[in-house]
């Protein structure tokens, strides 16, 4: 693997560090999830990168500092070494996480070696409060019974828990009763994934931008009350929707909801908010590195070039990050620097990564369609 031969400093700037790296280690998996970004396959891809590839990596990754490391997949447990590039991760003094399927590979004692293996956190995804619901989703009967044991097996021997949840017109009715149902298993954080149309995720399946508001909604109350933290995957509006909420509340008198979230484990919480490249790179199976594993756009390979110079000073992470090219109602947007609309959408939708966020219902002050909107950009009111 390719080293940084730059002279930077790793500071806490998302221009030169990632609060998250996140590695497809695999894009094989044994679930056929109708969503799914990685358009998984049972088989494993030859081109994947090799243990030695993968240890290379990871020691490259500290370069970044101490980022947050997660292993995901497909299924991370298709791959024999998982615990491996675990250990070796944990010992490179990275808080790292996996995020296995819930298939008969992820059997009890599996668990108890990713455990061993020192995981900081597991995620597991949880689609529906009913086998129905997520089963359907999975593609895989049995599926909710066992991601059910998975989470109650967790909790009793205490690895911290990420509940994944991707909302969909098919899930949505059940949004409530599926926050009801993780508060049970005790998680650390809820994962709020807003579906992004790539890999079988159609754009047929998405929720409408007023049903988002209407999720953010319940998003925001139940940050109050949960005993985990929420946070939104692909809709960094939710920062725009939670700072509208909180103004209101001070202006009324009532205490706000927290900013970044009040419930603390070994990972803790990026200190502002993240989005695609800005805090958070992905690597592919082949070591393609994308500004998301929801925007397929390359940076370039690992096998090349170092990681850290690829987030830092490659066109594409520049160009992502910089706000001032956002386009239409983002680039107005007094929002924009807590914001900036999914990337990843954008690209799914309009095939630009910097035009608007297609699903989101703010209009900012002042903005007029078809202008770029900087001259119409105003000043925030959070
Ligand atoms: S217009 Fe864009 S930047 Fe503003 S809140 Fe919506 S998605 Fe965020």
């Amino acid at each position: 693997m390719i080293k940084s031969t730059r002279n930077e400093k790793p500071n806490i700037g998302f221009d030169l560090c990632p609060f998250i790296v996140i590695w497809e280690v695999t894009q094989s998996c044994d679930l056929a999830c109708l969503h799914c970004r990685a358009d998984a396959r049972t088989c494993r891809d030859p081109r994947e990168l090799t243990t030695y590839q993968g240890r290379g990596l990871i020691d490259d990754i500290t370069g970044f500092g101490s980022p947050l490391l997660v292993l995901t997949g497909g299924d991370p447990l298709k791959r024999e070494d998982i615990y491996e590039l675990i250990t070796c991760g944990v010992e490179k003094g990275l808080r790292t996480t996996v995020s296995p399927s819930v298939t008969p590979l992820l059997t009890d004692g599996s668990i108890l070696k990713l455990k061993k293996a020192g995981i900081s956190r597991m995620a597991v995804s949880l689609d529906g409060s009913t086998p129905l619901v997520h089963d359907s989703f999975r593609g895989v009967h049995g599926s909710f019974r066992r991601t059910v044991e998975v989470l109650s097996l967790c909790a009793l021997e205490g690895i911290p828990i990420q509940i994944n949840t991707t909302v969909t017109k098919y899930n949505i009715g059940d949004f409530d009763s599926i926050a009801k149902l993780i508060s049970g298993f005790s998680p650390v954080l809820w994962s709020v994934f807003f579906l992004v149309p790539t890999g079988r995720g159609r754009a047929a399946d998405s929720v409408s931008a007023l049903e988002y508001e209407e999720a953010f909604a319940k998003m925001y109350e139940l940050s109050k009350v949960m005993p985990y933290d929420i946070k939104s995957t692909e809709a960094p509006h939710y920062r725009r929707f939670a700072a509208q909420a909180r103004v209101r509340e001070s202006r009324a008198g009532k205490r706000p909801a927290a900013a970044y979230g009040g419930k603390r484990d070994a990972i803790g919480r990026a200190p502002r908010g993240i989005n695609d490249g800005k805090g958070f790179v992905f690597v592919s199976h082949t070591g393609e590195v994308y500004p998301s594993g929801f925007l397929p756009l390359s940076g370039g390979n690992v096998k090349n070039e170092s990681i850290v110079d690829i987030y830092r000073y490659s066109p594409l992470f520049r160009e992502i990050r910089d706000y001032d090219r956002l386009k239409g109602k983002c680039g107005a947007c007094e929002f924009k620097n807590i914001c900036g609309g999914s990337r990843a959408r954008a690209y799914a939708l309009t095939g630009d990564c910097m035009e608007s966020e297609p699903f989101c219902v703010y209009v900012p002050k002042g903005y007029e369609a078809g202008t770029s909107g900087r001259e119409s950009a105003c000043e925030a009111e959070i």
